[in-house]
This record gives structure tokens, sequence and C-alpha cells, in this order.
């Protein structure tokens, strides 16, 4: 699964965007991704603060080059209570 909000993929510090969730991991704030690639552990408050730096960076690029993007693929509090619906397929 990728680990996404909006347009914004989290990686892993490897550069792969494909995570699994261990079994026996609970969901949460404290929660543990492993990466599919090399196996790296990232907690998913790591990968939300990973994304929040994205987006604000995406948002200074945004302001100096104005697009009819829409604001809203920011991360906020609903987007952490989400957990495990991030998970499965999608299509691209
Ligand atoms: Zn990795």
């Amino acid at each position: 699964m990728q680990f996404r909000v909006g347009q914004i993929v989290a990686k892993c510090s490897c550069g792969s965007t494909d995570f699994k969730i261990p079994a026996e991991e609970q969901s949460g704030p404290h929660m543990n991704y492993m990466c599919a690639d090399c196996g790296h552990i990232t907690q998913y408050s790591k990968l939300v603060a990973q994304i929040g730096r994205e987006a604000s960076r995406q948002r200074k690029d945004r302001l100096a080059t104005p697009s009819s993007e829409s604001p809203r693929s920011e991360p906020g509090p609903a987007f952490l209570q989400r957990g495990k619906a991030a998970r499965g397929s999608d299509p691209d």
C-alpha cells in the first residue's frame, strides 16, 4: 500500500513508497508501518510528519507558481483518524 495524502506519498529512507502493516500492529498514532522493499519500520506519526513537511514545501511552491490546484489535500485531524482506511488497492 502507499501511504498517501492528496498528491503526496510518504517514502521510506530507501526511497520506496510501498508499505505494509505488520500483522500484530494496532491502529493508532504509534502504530508502525513496514517498508515492503527493505523491511524498515517507520512510525505512523513519522510518516504523517513527513507528509506534513512535503505539503508545506509544495504549498510554498504553489505560492511561487500559482495554479488552480485545490488546497484541500492538507493532512488534518480527520486524516489522523482514518488509520487502516488507507489500506487497500489504489487504481493508480
Ligand atoms: Zn525501505
